[in-house]
This record gives C-alpha cells, structure tokens and sequence, in this order.
C-alpha cells in the first residue's frame, strides 16, 4: 500500500494509521488517557514549503532567517528537527532562549523578541550574540548603556507597530492602534523619533515588525510589511547609507482550521508580499521569518479517551481527558478557536454511524471545559477516543496548569510508504513526582 503524503486526503490517511499505531503500541491508561502525536513528516514538508516559497520570490544570494516561533511548540526536540530543517528559533524569554540553546540552535540562527527583556535577559542576549529586536524607547535606552559592557553583540533592531488595525481575533492582533507591542509608527512625533534613534546609533541594523496572528487578513499582513519596508528606505535615504540591513517581517500565517487542506500557503502569502513589496525581494535587504502556528498547527493531534458520556437538559455529554490543560484557547474563546474532532474506537478504528449533536467535555473543574459544543459526531461510549486535530501548534506545547492536570506525552511519528509507522518521544509524560514538585510539594 502506497499512502500519499502530499495531498490532503493522504494527510488524513497517514494520520488515521498513526492513530492506530499510537493506540495499539502505546494505549491510553488510567495514568495516561491523554496524549499527543506530532507528524515529522508533516513537519519536514512544511518547512520545505516556507523554503520553496521564499526561495521562489527572493533575489539570488538575498540572505534570509527562517525562524519558528519558539511559543508555538516549545519542546526541545522539535526545535532540533526544525533547526536541521533550517529553520532557527525566535525566542520572547530566558526559558524560550534557554529551550533554542539545548537545541544547540547557534546565536546566529536565534532572533529574540519579547516586550518585557530584564536588564539581565539584555545582556545575556548581547553576550551570546543573538539578534534582537528592541520593543520601546526604554528598552534602546537600555541597551545604549549595556552596549558599553559588550563590544561584540548581535544584530540590533527596533520593533515597530504600523497601526493598520486588527483582525477578527482581537487577542491576536497586534497593530491595533493600542497595541502593546513595538513603536506605534503613527503616534505624534513617533515617526521622528525613529529616524532620530537611528541616526544617533549607527549599530542599530534592522525594522521588526509583526502585524498579527490567527484571524489578520494576508493582505494586511503584506501592508503592515509594506509600511516597515517604506521605513526602513527612508531610514537609509536619511543616512545615506544601508543602515537598515535587514527587515524582520514576523510570523502570523493563518491556519485553516476546517479542513486537511493547506489555505492560505507559504506560497500564497511569499507572493503576495513580493506583489505588495517588489523593493523587498530586489535583494539589497535580509529577510527573517517568524512563522509559528502554520509551521506546526496541521501537523498535530492530541488523542484523549473518552471517560464517561451523560446528558444533561437533553444534550448528549461526552467527558474526555482533552480540555482547557491542552486547550487554553478553545475552551476560553471557543467561538474563535474552533478544532476539527475525529472520533475512534479504542482500537483507532474510525467510527462511523448516525451522528447525533454532542458536547465534547475535558476533565477541568469549570462549565468552559469544552472542547465542541452541539456538534454532529458519532455517537461517543466510554473507551471511545477522540483526536483533536491541527493542535501541533499552541496547544499541547504550551498547557495550562489547571487542576494540577499533568502535561501529557508527546510522541512524533513517521509513517513509511509502505504504511509502517514509527514513533519517537518529543516529551514524556509529567510524572506525579514532577508534577508536585512544580506544585511546591516537598517545600
Ligand atoms: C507569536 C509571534 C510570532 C508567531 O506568530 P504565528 O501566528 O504563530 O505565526 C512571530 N513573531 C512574534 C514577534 C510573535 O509574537
């Protein structure tokens, strides 16, 4: 049997063999009845789509950064494979860069990013020569004083917020007009400023910026890009030189969450930018690339045994393992994170059969902990298993230490074309004893 893997149904067929496989080698127990499954495959070929798709737009020799968005899945081993795949790490605290270093992801490949960098967290970051991104005049102002300590540092840049607006996540949108994050570029006077700043700090080499997340629409991505690139030629016309070297256009590809079907791509939006911003791709300037959910999202599953179903004022209830400890977002802002739920038996064979209108429920202690509301699912039994798909990103990775839940095993795999599949620990599953130790237990 040849399984395809490069089309959405031989995604899907791949994923449905893995499942089997997981749940026959590994079976979810009363210690373990939640886990999570992480395509390598599926990982590989994404990051050769965000290499095609840039490679496809940039001039030749034109230096570009791939990095991952290190919050997106902040386990080690996958940070390794993707640094193989030559995709760096940007990293938005001491744990996130601590986490880029034991992947041995090298300084030059390590961009850091976050709002809130300590005067420590500063000169580390100076120390080992990683680039970074200064997010407010504060923030320069401290690295002015730091600079004198470290002669040797990495490239230095300045975050900016071209305030185009959001999306239709507002918790995802970071060039609002109030957004935390970066110089607001239209704010009185703050345009001036930035010119200033750079002409008083001739070191001072890149524009970050990062318009948004889930829900954004492309085409103000490639604005919010557009804005910054128009910044950093008139930076360099002021100096009279290339000071501005290199542009930093983030991350924030959405994902779609209704289908196997890859939408928008790399390839869409790499296009896009070059239509939006020909002077990018002319080759004068570096890239860096801070993609997170769409380098991981699709690739990802989380499988939870079905505990008990009941009903409750008519409605079908099935209590899972899988709930806001894994699934934050979803549970929280259900009606901006909806996840696709294939049902199994406890074997991994999908089922069929009528479908009747169910809640989907986690094990938390609140009325939130869903996971679907009313959805048209076969219906569940106890022992039954459910996967929340396209939870590679965001999810598993980053839990929720709600209820003292455990953070559950993360196993990737590989599934051969012959079907065969094989599987590596990503993360092992918290122990009791980690988990009280986290909990201040023998304090
Ligand atoms: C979160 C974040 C990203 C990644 O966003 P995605 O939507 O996951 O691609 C990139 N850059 C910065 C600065 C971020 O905060």
């Amino acid at each position: 049997m040849v399984v395809p893997s490069d089309n959405p149904s031989g995604v899907a067929a791949r994923r449905e063999l893995a499942v089997r496989a997981a749940l026959d080698r590994r079976p979810l127990t009363d210690e373990q009845p939640l886990a999570a499954l992480l395509d390598l495959d599926g990982v590989q070929r994404t990051a050769g789509a965000l290499h095609a798709a840039f490679d496809a737009v940039t001039a030749p020799g034109q230096r570009v950064l791939h990095t991952l968005a290190v919050k997106a899945c902040s386990l080690v081993p996958v940070l390794r494979l993707l640094d193989g795949l030559g995709v760096g790490c940007e990293v938005a605290s001491p744990g996130e860069l601590a986490l880029a270093r034991a992947a041995g992801v090298a300084a030059d490949r390590v961009v850091l990013d976050s709002p809130a960098k300590t005067p420590t967290e500063l000169r580390q970051a100076l120390a080992l020569g990683v680039a970074l991104n200064a997010d407010n005049p504060q923030e320069l102002d401290r690295i002015d004083a730091l600079r004198a300590e470290a002669p040797r540092h990495g490239p230095l840049g300045l975050r900016v917020n071209p305030q185009l607006g959001g999306g239709s996540i507002d918790a995802m949108s970071t060039a609002t007009a109030t957004s935390k994050f970066g110089v607001a570029l239209r704010d009185e006077g703050a345009r001036e400023w930035v010119l200033r700043a750079f002409r008083d700090r001739p070191w001072l080499t890149r524009l970050h910026c990062h318009v948004g997340s889930q829900g954004v629409p492309l085409d103000r991505m490639a604005a919010g890009v557009r804005e910054t690139y128009r910044l950093a030629e008139e930076i360099n016309a002021a100096a009279g030189r290339a000071q501005v070297d290199t542009i930093d256009i983030g991350g924030g590809l959405p994902v779609n969450f209704a289908s196997d079907a890859v939408d928008p791509t790399f390839h869409d939006y790499a296009t896009l930018l070059r239509r939006t911003v020909p002077g990018l791709f002319d080759g004068r300037y570096g890239l860096v690339t801070e993609f997170g959910r769409a380098l991981l999202a699709k690739s990802g599953l989380i499988l939870a045994r079905v505990e008990y179903t009941k009903s409750a004022g008519g409605r079908p209830i099935a209590i899972t393992h899988a709930g806001a400890q894994v699934a934050v977002r979803t549970a929280f802002v259900p009606e901006s994170w909806p996840l696709r739920i294939a049902v199994h038996d406890a074997t991994g064979v999908p089922k069929v059969g009528p479908r009747v209108r169910q809640d989907v429920a986690g094990p938390c202690c609140f009325a939130g902990d869903l996971t679907a509301r009313d959805r048209l699912l076969p219906r569940l039994v106890p022992g039954d298993v459910v996967a929340l798909l396209d939870t590679g990103a965001y999810y598993f990775s980053t839990p929720f230490a709600y209820n003292a839940l455990p953070r559950p095993a993360v196993h990737g795999y590989s599934v051969a074309d012959d079907g065969s599949v094989s599987f590596t620990t990503l993360r092992h599953a918290q122990t009791l004893q980690e988990l009280l130790a986290e909990f201040g237990g023998g304090l």
